[in-house]
């Protein structure tokens, strides 16, 4: 085993106050501890790190009541005696205890039987090297790093790689074929070739992993600052295929007449990374993700003229909410934002053509209401073209439309807006209970103030109610 010298891990005050606890309380209860995992991994790479995880080898709920104890104030210890771990929260600082344990895995389950083991049978059961690292908190070598797999050196060649053979590795639990490939999405690795034959191998071993653990992952790929790179490797290695297949239903690029079409599997990712420039937030990325999920249902070869996917904004908009139930992602407003996005991604780019009146600027702004910023910046996204000029020209062609949704806007104040007369106006001006007649009528005014007919205030919308009720054939109950 390559133990080095004393080793510095640049710590904040309360971390550095809560490793001493633990050297301490170690020493007392003499059981050797450890700092491990991705807490020592973060530090070496200079990342923000969350958690800390410390093994002994001994009984991790005694050394993590002991540490309570040192730390004083009464710190509740939670503790899973069947699987023999503890953890407790200092500040916000949260600390989980394990005792080193080998591990034994059945065909069915990710769920291992367990038993004490030495440091390094703990090491052994740890996905990566680069997350196999521990950190001596003993008085004889304290700070010493314990790194039998050579993770910092696969850490600066930026690698993943199994500590075990990876079939063995990736078949006892297949979730760490998904956390492989989000460090590498997240830290800008390479999956080690070998490693990575070992996940196409076991991809199928995928299905006893709960939805909930993989679409965990998957969000992490979303969130990285590159989610393309995550997504082609699981799209490689035959994961993709099987826990989202609408994805992979993307790929490629069929000819007729000599015309291809954009591989919209990739042109998908482009776009994913080009929003991922400008927004962190999860929902317009999966909105950038699913823009064009609806293309391979609706393709079709025109004679003379090519490609094309009409309707594939409605139709990809539909598929969102069963999408977000099969990942089991939430069935909420945010559902309903990625659904309109889809649904409205080429309303904007519709709109860099010529002579377009303020009528559909102002349709664009009341359909997007509170979303029109996400829906401008998913657009902007999605052009993309090998071509740099025709890209040029689309961004300039979009800063106008960007500056006309500016100019009405300031004109109408149409976001967000409701119209002046509302359906309980109209039927208590007619005497009418809820019908077709109040819907029609609302209809009317809503869609005389967008085409710019009247303007958008109550007197205007009034009268315009009263002329088009009087040729429906409706009459005021009460004198206006
Ligand atoms: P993150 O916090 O970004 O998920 P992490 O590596 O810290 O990354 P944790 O889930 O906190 O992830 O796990 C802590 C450590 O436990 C890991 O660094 C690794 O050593 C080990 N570990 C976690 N999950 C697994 C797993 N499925 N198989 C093997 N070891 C694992």
């Amino acid at each position: 085993m390559s133990r080095s010298d004393r080793f510095d891990i640049p710590c904040t005050a309360q971390e550095r106050l809560v490793l001493d606890h633990v050297a301490h309380a170690a020493a007392a209860l003499g059981v050797p501890a450890y700092v491990i995992g991705g807490f020592v991994r973060d530090k070496l790479l200079g990342r923000k790190t969350k958690d800390m995880d410390i093994v002994c080898v001994g009984d991790g709920i005694a050394l993590a009541n002991k540490v309570a104890e040192r730390l004083g104030g009464n710190i509740p210890v939670h503790f899973f005696k069947t699987y023999g771990t503890a953890q407790l929260k200092y500040d916000d600082l949260e600390v989980e205890f394990v005792g080193a344990r080998r591990e034994s895995y059945s065909e069915q389950s990710r769920n291992p039987t367990v038993e004490p083991g030495s440091l390094e049978d703990d090491q052994l059961r740890r996905d990566f090297t680069i997350n196999a690292m521990a950190v001596s908190l003993n008085p004889a070598d304290f700070g010493a790093l314990v790194d039998p797999f050579n993770g910092l050196q696969d850490m600066e060649h930026k690698i993943i790689r199994t500590p075990l053979e990876p079939g063995k590795t990736f078949s006892d639990d297949p979730l760490r074929m998904m956390r492989g490939i989000r460090f590498a999405s997240q830290l800008g690795f390479t999956i080690d070739p070998v490693t990575f034959a070992g996940i196409r191998e076991h991809a199928h071993r995928i299905r006893i992993i709960t939805q909930e653990r993989i679409t965990d992952e998957l969000n992490k790929i979303m969130l990285s600052v590159t989610p393309s790179v995550g997504l082609d490797l699981l799209y490689k290695a035959g994961l993709l295929k099987l826990i989202f297949p609408a994805m992979t239903d993307l790929v490629g690029v069929e000819t007729q007449e000599g015309k291809g079409h954009k591989d919209n599997f990739y042109h998908t990712l482009q776009v994913i990374d080009n929003i991922s420039r400008h927004t962190r937030d999860l929902w317009l990325r999966w909105a950038a993700l699913l823009h064009d999920i609806g293309k391979p249902a609706t393709k079709r070869f025109e004679e003379g003229h090519g490609w094309t996917f009409h309707g594939h904004d409605a139709v990809g908009g539909k598929m969102v909410p069963r999408i977000f139930a099969k990942l089991k992602l939430p069935q909420n407003e945010k559902m309903r934002f990625v659904k309109k996005l889809v649904e409205l991604h080429l309303r904007p780019i519709s709109l860099t053509k010529e002579n377009i009146t303020d009528s559909a600027i102002r349709r664009l702004i009341f359909d997007a209401g509170e979303d029109l910023d996400a829906l401008m910046t998913l657009c902007e996204a999605d052009i993309t073209s090998k071509n740099k000029q025709k890209v040029k020209r689309y961004l300039e062609n979009f800063e106008l439309v960007r500056e006309r949704l500016r100019e009405v806007e300031e004109n109408d104040r149409i976001r967000n807006w409701q119209p002046p007369v509302t359906g309980e106006m109209i039927m208590e001006t007619f005497g009418l209970r809820p019908c077709r007649q109040v819907g029609d009528l609302k209809n009317a005014i809503r869609e005389a103030i967008l085409d710019g007919e009247i303007p958008n205030n109550y007197e205007a919308a009034h009268t315009f109610m009263l002329e088009k009720a009087a040729e429906m054939g409706l009459h005021p109950v009460k004198l206006p």
